[in-house]
């Protein structure tokens, strides 16, 4: 090897030691007589020392000319630093330089590669490559690293199979749009990338693999939103002759012991709460656990005092910020404006502030006597000093808005911490969900899942109110992952189809394959994914899925680097029976 060490490795018990390193020259420093060169790889940070005098006179001139990001081979002997730096591994010695190789030189590069830099994200995008030089960065593909090694050996444990499935397939529908490659032997035919291997993880179960899982990559062609990649990857598994609560256990078991091989934290038991008690509590399938501040439903107490806004609405419900009675008329105005964005959408915020000093005021003073304010303020238990604040309104869009309001409220009293973690499990989705715009029901998770067996009867009568086998992971308030006890018959699967408006020809078109299947003893099975991007942000405690991917999309779907999508030569489109006409390049 060209190296005898790496850049991270020497310490002060290494002193006196003659050693080669090898690296990035990411800065030098030229003072009066003395050159010191910080040497960076993979590993860390290592200072190099010439010295007039001490250094030979043409190799210190040499050094001088080093310029930024060249790649060099440095012999020499490790010293004792004078001055130390805490801050680094290496920070106690150097090494005094005996001999410097170029090994190859650099451009000088178009942002700074250190920890802080002064590239914007369009150029660290572009030069992603150089991005990785970052250790931040790098950090983070190391951590990503970590988690998947830490998932196949806990899934491995458990017996789990990994098996690839194909990525030229036929599309699956999960509610987005397939990506398409079209099929140059077959004109006018086209492959789908998959959205997700659902359909062939449930026939592996029908070929008996009993538990599966794979790290892969799954392809969604979705509308362009902050941080979604088109291109992700999930931690995707299957099992079968199990029950919802053998797949909760086994899969607790995953994200309990990603936390503790991976970031040494001890979580506990996952709590599990109700759909219907995520929205009732929190307006969200995906509550923030980290902390408390649920609602409170307010119509029996609020109604009737003569306040149209709250008689006319369908839903009075409030949060209780403990310890903000003190809030400025400013801060407050603030809230309300927050809530009155056309996102959000609500037509104002009623507060009642519970005053240190015993005294109560709210916005409604006029329709509220303190009696009524005092029996709204016992519905939170608030105490002296809080600040209860009120949405009323159509029940969803209510719960959705003060879902809004208590999640800013949360990051203003500092109470999501990026280190603290809260998992649950949200359990009995509604199987199907209403689509205003194409008028008909689709499947909530995906149509492959199951209904709750009391609930079948309900198909037809009140097809909202079904509940499904369906689960979701949640921490801190994000889905990291999601799933489902399946169908595993086909009277069911083709039951589920027409509900979903597929005829029985565009079912068989389009699941045949799965449904026939169904036919030849397909055992009871039920899975989950895990959204492995998702997850390795979550843990390296950053909001961004770009940060922990190597070489990410921008958000407007395009790979900044190798700048694509781009368009194809006309001979390409004709060997594919494409009739674009595109301008030569
Ligand atoms: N295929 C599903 C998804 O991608 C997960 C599952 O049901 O296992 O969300």
């Amino acid at each position: 090897m060209l190296r005898t060490h790496t850049c991270g490795e020497l310490r002060i018990s290494d002193v006196n030691k003659e050693v080669t390193l090898t690296g990035w020259v990411q800065r030098s420093r030229d003072k009066g007589g003395m050159l010191w060169i910080d040497l960076r790889d993979r590993y860390g940070i290592t200072q190099l020392i010439l010295e007039e005098g001490k250094t030979d006179a043409s190799l210190l001139a040499a050094a001088r000319q080093l310029g930024r990001e060249f790649v060099i081979r440095a012999k020499g002997v490790v010293v004792e630093r004078l001055s130390k730096n805490d801050k680094i591994a290496t920070g106690e010695i150097e090494v005094r330089v005996s001999s410097i190789d170029i090994l190859n030189t650099s451009k000088l590069p178009p942002f700074t590669i250190e920890d802080d830099t002064d590239g914007g994200d369009d150029l660290r995008m572009k030069y992603r490559y150089l991005d990785l030089r970052r250790s931040v960065v790098r950090e983070n593909l190391l951590l990503r690293h970590k988690m998947a090694q830490q998932t196949r050996a806990y899934l491995d444990s458990q017996r789990f199979i990994e098996v690839e499935t194909p990525v030229l397939i036929k599309s699956t529908p999960e509610g987005a749009r397939d990506f398409v490659v079209p099929s140059r032997l077959n004109h006018g035919e086209f492959y789908a990338l998959p959205q997700s291997p659902q359909t062939f993880k449930q026939l592996l179960m029908v070929s008996g693999f009993d538990r599966y899982y794979q790290i892969v990559k799954c392809f969604r062609d979705e509308d362009l939103r902050a941080d979604r990649q088109p291109e992700f990857t999930q931690i995707d598994c299957e099992m079968s002759f199990i029950t919802q609560e053998d797949i909760l256990n086994t899969f607790e078991g995953l994200v309990r012991h990603l936390f503790k091989n991976v970031k040494g934290i001890e979580i506990p038991s996952l709590p599990r709460m109700t759909y219907d008690d995520a929205m009732k509590y929190y307006g969200s399938d995906k509550p923030d656990t980290r902390f408390d501040m649920k609602f409170v439903e307010l119509n029996d107490v609020a109604k009737g005092r003569s306040f149209s806004v709250f008689d006319e609405a369908e839903l009075v419900v409030g949060i209780c910020a403990s310890g903000c009675a003190g809030y400025t008329r400013k801060q407050l105005d603030e809230l309300t404006e927050f809530v009155k964005r056309p996102q959000i959408g609500t037509k104002g915020l009623v507060y009642v502030r519970f005053e240190a000093g015993g005294a109560i005021k709210s916005s409604v003073d006029k329709f509220f006597q303190e009696s009524d304010l005092k029996k709204i303020g016992e519905k939170f238990g608030a105490q002296p000093g809080d600040l209860v604040l009120i949405l009323a309104g159509a029940r969803d869009k209510t719960r959705k808005a003060l879902n809004e309001l208590r999640l800013l409220m949360g990051t203003q009293l500092g109470l999501r911490d990026k280190n603290k973690f809260s998992a649950l499990w949200v359990l009995d989705f509604p199987l199907l969900e209403w689509n205003e715009e194409t008028n008909r029901w689709f499947a909530m998770h995906h149509p492959f899942t199951s209904p709750k067996p009391d609930d079948i009867k309900l198909l037809d009568s009140d097809p909202g109110a079904v509940r499904a086998n369906a689960y979701d992971c949640v921490i801190n308030g994000t889905e990291v992952g999601g799933g489902s006890i399946r169908i595993h018959d086909r009277g069911t699967q083709q039951l589920m189809f027409s509900k979903l408006g597929f005829s029985d020809e565009e079912a068989r078109r389009q699941f045949g394959f799965l449904m026939e299947a169904f036919e030849f003893g397909a055992p009871p099975h039920g899975g989950i994914a895990f959204g492995f991007d998702r997850l390795c942000s979550l843990f390296g405690g950053s909001d961004s899925i770009r940060d922990f991917i190597a070489f990410p999309k921008n958000n407007a779907g395009r790979d900044m680097m190798i700048d694509t999508p781009a368009t194809i030569l006309q001979e390409q489109l004709d060997e594919l029976g494409i009739a674009v006409k595109v301008a030569k390049p």
